[in-house]
């Protein structure tokens, strides 16, 4: 079994209800997706097989892999996370919630956009956090409207710009103030130097 990886690291989750927490990121390739605020890189990779992967993870301490990208689903297969988790990792994935997600999966994270809204409860309708990209000015939808969840995120977008960065960080934290079902999630890798 191989997988097109765009970059393995090893870091602290950034954002979100796992954040602080040491994790193997395995960014894979390919999105389904085009946003206009995306700010990776994943169209280029290396084919790698299972083997490959797990030799280079296991130098790391850390039993938690982070499944990102891209879309990591378009090539995640229960077998690819049997194959991990039968060598007694945990895994989470950050999905746009365009594609149905594994029971394998420890920790889901649900990142839907715009259009695909309810696409993305009726697909995957409980998920462990929703995480909401927002900017100033965006509507918030309904909850209800969204995966049911035991963690619902905003996560403002961060921009070049620092004054827009702010003003997002603040629109997201007013809109909480507002309707306290949501959490702030503030990406505080990009703060502190870290991937
Ligand atoms: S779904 Fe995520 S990775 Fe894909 S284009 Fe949108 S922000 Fe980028």
């Amino acid at each position: 079994m191989n997988l097109d990886v765009n970059e393995i690291f090893y870091s602290l989750q950034g954002e979100g209800g796992r954040q602080g927490e040491a994790s193997i990121f395995i960014r894979l390739t390919g999105c389904n997706l085009r946003c206009t605020f995306c700010d990776t890189t994943f169209e280029t990779g290396t084919t790698m097989t299972l083997e490959e992967i797990h030799t280079i993870i296991r130098q790391y301490p850390c039993l938690w892999i982070v499944w990102t990208g891209g879309e990591p689903t378009l090539q995640l297969t229960d077998d690819v996370l049997w194959f991990f988790k039968n060598r007694g990792y945990k895994q989470a994935v950050e999905s746009n919630g365009t594609q149905r997600l594994s029971p394998v999966f420890d920790y889901t994270v649900v990142s839907p956009k715009g259009s695909n809204l309810d696409y993305a409860r009726q697909i995957n309708p409980r998920v462990d956090e929703v995480r909401l990209p927002v900017q100033k000015g965006d509507e918030l939808p309904e909850i209800e409207s969204l995966p049911e969840a035991k963690r619902y995120f905003l996560s403002p977008i961060f921009v070049d710009n620092l004054l827009a960065t702010e003003a997002n960080i603040a629109y997201c934290a007013a809109k909480i103030l507002q309707r306290p079902q949501w959490r702030l999630s503030v990406q505080i890798h990009k703060f502190i130097g870290i991937r």
